[in-house]
């Protein structure tokens, strides 16, 4: 293992606009450990579901449907790819059709079913290959990763989530308005934390970090402090900002 290198998993949840994907993005890079993004599995089950014309809410259609797809994502921090069969889908995922919808297939059993089983493998295999792995989601330190060596939930006000979201989607090409983006984060979040299968909700033991006042340097030296605190890196790496 190379010096300072994360062992084990961090396990990253929260509501949307907390800054998980970009901490838990810097923070595998920083560490040498792999990434995965567990929402944007959600999103592609997602995507093959509207493809294939069936309603989210259609429960037995949706199970059909994500029992028969391909998804492949790529633990590489420095390269994030996800795919549906062979085609490439990281950006028609994030668009607000799949943003809509995401929350009523996620909330089917089955689908979660698969996806943990998916999620636990590709935790596993990343373990090998990179000696540890963060893994940012909604039910990651209480159903995906349960043992995980650090656990870490973040919040952030409701407006400071929908600011981040709305400045997001600007840079990333997407027209939204401040108004509808924080409707939609609340409505996402009141769906993924009210539903019975797994639901948005911190572990027992998670450290809760509020991140309303805290650029992504601030978060991420407040988990790198715990990340030393409980040891998990192979020797202290070097000292530096983000
Ligand atoms: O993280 P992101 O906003 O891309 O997640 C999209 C959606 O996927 C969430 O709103 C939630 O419905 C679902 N999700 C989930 N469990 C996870 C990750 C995401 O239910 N571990």
């Amino acid at each position: 293992m190379v010096e300072g290198e994360l062992r084990g998993v961090i396990a990253l949840d929260g509501p949307s606009g907390t800054g998980k994907s970009t901490v838990a993005r810097r923070l595998a890079a920083h560490l040498g450990a792999g990434y995965l993004d567990t929402g944007a599995m959600y999103r592609t089950v997602t995507l093959a579901v509207l493809r294939a014309g069936v309603a989210p809410s259609d429960e037995a259609a949706v199970t059909r449907v994500a029992e028969r797809v391909t998804l492949s994502i790529s633990t590489d921090p420095a390269h994030q790819e996800v795919r549906l069969g062979e085609e490439s889908v990281g950006i028609e995922i994030r668009g607000q059709v799949v943003t809509g919808a995401v929350s009523a297939v996620s909330a089917v059993p089955r689908v979660r079913e698969l996806l943990r089983i998916q999620q636990q493998e590709l935790i596993a295999g990343a373990c090998d290959s990179y000696g540890g792995i963060v893994v940012e989601g909604r039910d990651i330190g209480t159903a995906i990763a349960p043992d995980a060596a650090l656990k870490i939930f973040l919040t952030a006000s409701s407006d400071a989530r929908a600011q981040r979201r709305t400045s997001q989607d600007a840079a990333e090409g997407r027209t939204s308005t401040l108004d509808a983006t924080k409707q939609d984060v609340d409505r996402r979040d009141r769906l993924d934390s009210s539903r019975a299968a797994s639901p948005l909700q911190a572990a027992d033991d998670a450290v809760r970090l509020d991140t309303t006042h805290l650029d992504v340097a601030g978060v991420l030296d407040q988990i790198l402090e715990l990340v030393d605190e409980r040891e998990l890196r192979g020797v202290a790496a070097s000292p530096g900002r983000w």
